[in-house]
């Protein structure tokens, strides 16, 4: 494996920057720093945490146009949202600062004493970042790990390292200690694999495919370490007779398309309801063809390019180009491009309607009646998302129940609020990110029992 990691642009397939990869001695090195930078950061009065974390906040303010530029060359993104996405990350660090004097524990009755809890840091927290929402995610592990009072070293995806190490000059920048916060670039298997592995870290937050995942899990609970995994996704949605359906028919391709598809919450199979079926397909057909693919620093662009040759592949290895079905245009090359694409009369068991092709690439299934509607939206082994249209208020409560995802959305497809908690069920993660508990996730509880009986005689 190359000591050295190729950053090109997707949309040119032009070299934007060579990196060098850390290797496991640099690993090593680095959980010495952040073990003794951790110490002084969790000694800090609250109230100086928070300061120093709005200050990364402002900071990052300071730099929101030149991080989304970076976005959109180091991954593909379109201007618009990298723009939302280096916003993301500064609200998280906003938002994570107002929990440093909130973290606070309990008193619990108790005879002849005192009992209180004490959320205490768990010490250094390993990141590791996947490439399709290369800024966001990596700030949604590390901005409450730090103000829970925890040292954070992220790891970002091979192919976009760029804006997590600008994120880590401007923390210095703004005045966070030397080794507190540190961007270790390099390949999963050797630099990811040595964090995972190494006694000095405490917690893994991983994000990226369910494959690494269970493999990340299983190395990282031989040691007992603390582990959130956020992982893939076939998120369904669900359109009912009684929708809005020009309003569905209108949302759905951004839905699906967004990030070109690279959307662990993409909701790419699209359940609709038979008997408005033909009549959903005429009125989403106009609206995939309308989305606009192209320079993703051309600010009326809505759909980038993929990632990478290999992304592009893969999704080509799920798509017979003379499937039946409604596509978009795509520029040819260079660039990793791929056309919108709503594939119909799939075979519900088929690999592209079952497995995440993570490209700008859905299926359209039929269903019957409710209860068919949420055995097909179950029919997956993921339970990251999900979205339902109806006008019947009963029916939107009974589904959003029923179906089992972590992150649901009735006539909208909205899920991600930085103040809300996010996560999946089944094989699409363990634990929660986001909202008013993701401090917590940071922390060991402990329990003090003080008598008040005096020593016993
Ligand atoms: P990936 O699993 O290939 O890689 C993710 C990260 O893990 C990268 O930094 C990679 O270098 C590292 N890695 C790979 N092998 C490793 C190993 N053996 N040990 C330690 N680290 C290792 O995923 P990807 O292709 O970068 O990302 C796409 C996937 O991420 C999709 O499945 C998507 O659904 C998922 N995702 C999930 C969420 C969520 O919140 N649930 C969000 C975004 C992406």
């Amino acid at each position: 494996m190359s000591d050295q990691l190729q950053v090109l642009n997707p949309a040119t397939e032009e070299v934007v920057a060579t990196v060098p990869a850390a290797s496991p001695a640099d690993v090593d090195a680095a959980v010495v720093r952040a073990t003794k930078a951790q110490a002084v950061w969790s000694a800090l009065a609250p109230g100086e945490r928070a300061r120093l974390l709005r200050r990364f906040a402002v900071t990052v303010d300071d730099h929101l146009e030149e991080l989304a530029r970076l976005e959109v060359r180091e991954a593909g993104h379109t201007l618009g949202n990298a723009r939302w996405e280096a916003g993301n990350v500064r609200d998280l660090l906003d938002y994570a600062a107002g929990g440093v004097e909130r973290l606070t524990g309990r008193q619990i009755p108790v005879a002849g004493g005192l009992n209180v809890t004490i959320h205490e840091p768990l010490g250094v927290v390993a990141v590791i970042a996947p490439w399709n929402f290369p800024m966001p995610i990596a700030a949604w592990g590390t901005a409450p790990a730090l103000a829970a009072g925890n040292a954070v070293l992220l790891k970002p995806a091979e192919t976009t390292p760029l804006t997590a190490l600008r994120l880590a000059e401007l923390a210095l920048e703004a005045g966070l200690p030397e080794g507190l916060f540190q961007v270790l670039p390099g390949h999963g298997p050797v630099t990811g694999d040595a964090l995972v592995t190494h006694p000095g870290v405490a917690k893994i937050v991983f994000t990226g495919s369910t494959a690494v995942g269970k493999q990340i899990l299983a190395k990282g609970s031989a040691q007992l370490k603390r582990v959130t995994l956020e992982l893939g996704g076939k998120s369904p949605n669900i359109v009912f007779a009684d929708a809005d359906l020009e309003a569905a028919a209108a949302a759905a391709p951004l839905s699906f398309l967004d990030n070109s598809g690279q959307d662990c919450c993409a909701r790419t199979r699209i359940l609709v309801q038979r008997s408005v079926h033909d009549r959903f397909l005429e009125l989403l057909a106009p609206a995939i063809e309308a989305v606009t693919v192209g320079d993703p620093a051309d600010e009326r662009t809505q759909m980038g390019p993929l990632i990478s040759r290999a992304q592009l592949d893969r999704v080509r290895s799920y798509v017979d180009p003379k499937a039946p079905g409604i596509r978009g245009t795509a520029p040819e090359g260079p660039g990793f491009w791929y056309p919108p694409t709503v594939l119909t009369g799939v075979d519900p068991a088929a690999r592209v309607a079952v497995e995440e092709v993570f490209g700008p690439v859905a299926v359209v299934l039929p269903f019957d009646d409710e209860a068919d509607a949420v055995r097909l939206a179950n029919a997956t082994d993921y339970g990251l998302s999900g979205s339902l249209w109806t006008r019947d208020v009963g029916r939107a409560l009974r589904v959003s129940q029923a179906v089992r995802a972590g992150n649901l959305s009735v006539n909208s497809h909205s899920s991600v609020r930085y103040w809300t908690p996010f996560g999946g069920f089944k094989q699409s993660g363990i634990g929660r990110e986001l909202g008013p508990d993701a401090l917590t996730a940071f922390t060991e509880t402990k329990n003090v029992f003080i008598s008040t009986e005096g020593p016993a005689q």
